[in-house]
């Protein structure tokens, strides 16, 4: 049997990661692995994990790598042995990258090279379905009834952290913890850059390629 597809996909906030990794995980079956959606998760469900990083991400900080590579490497390895996963926002820094190296193994890095400006522009108009971690865009991704979640018709809400000076900060720490991670991944030729504005231009590129390898 063909080894199952592992991937990773990298880029800046606001890039469109879960858009295109809800595309990927119905086209190809893959499981997705959010870190943001999945300490979100932890903070609704008030855990003690929850507590110990809400301040994190509602200023827009980076949790703590030791917590983030036990969180999820825990969740890579309750997968079972044949399923093909994507991981989104983890790793975000090169010790994160680093560690997990140390665990597991993935075919490529997806990395979405979206303009700051772009992302500026289109994050102040994004609403979450927290729950589920469904995204919506007023401009290009409305919901069929305003301010709903398209399939249980609960409230959606703006993330506390796409206030736009949060934005800002993210996009900085992006540039200083996250850009080295793509360095590393080049050396390695594990990296597969697409460029665009939209979620849907570079789906049609993400695709093409994905299919090829799968
Ligand atoms: P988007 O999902 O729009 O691309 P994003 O990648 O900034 O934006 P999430 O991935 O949802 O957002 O992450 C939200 C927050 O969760 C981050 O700002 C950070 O506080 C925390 N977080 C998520 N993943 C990590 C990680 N790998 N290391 C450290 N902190 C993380
Ligand atoms: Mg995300």
């Amino acid at each position: 049997m063909a080894a199952p597809l592992r991937l990773l996909i990298l880029g800046p906030p606001g890039s469109g990661k879960g858009t295109i990794c809800k595309k990927i995980v119905d086209t190809y079956l893959l499981a997705h692995l959010s870190s943001g959606d999945i300490l979100r998760g932890h903070i609704i469900r008030e855990t003690e994990l929850g507590k110990e990083v809400k301040s994190y991400l509602d200023n827009g900080l980076l949790v703590p790598d030791k917590t983030m590579v036990n969180l999820m490497t825990t969740e890579i390895k309750s997968m079972a042995q044949n399923q093909g996963w994507i991981l989104d926002g983890f790793p975000r820094t090169l010790s994160q990258g680093k560690e997990l190296a140390r665990h597991e193994t993935f075919r490529v890095a997806l990395y979405l090279d979206v303009p700051f400006r772009t992302i500026i522009d289109r994050v102040k108009d994004r609403l979450v379905h927290l729950p589920s971690g469904r995204v919506y865009n007023l401009e290009y991704n409305k919901p069929k009834v305003p301010g709903r979640d398209d399939i249980t018709g609960e409230l959606l809400t703006q993330r506390p952290d796409d206030r736009p000076d949060t934005v800002l900060r993210r996009l900085e720490s992006y540039k200083e913890m996250t850009e080295p991670l793509l360095t590393f991944y080049k050396k390695k030729e594990q990296l597969k850059t697409f460029t665009g504005e939209t979620s849907d231009a570079i789906w049609i590129d993400v695709k093409k390629y994905l299919d090829l390898l799968s």
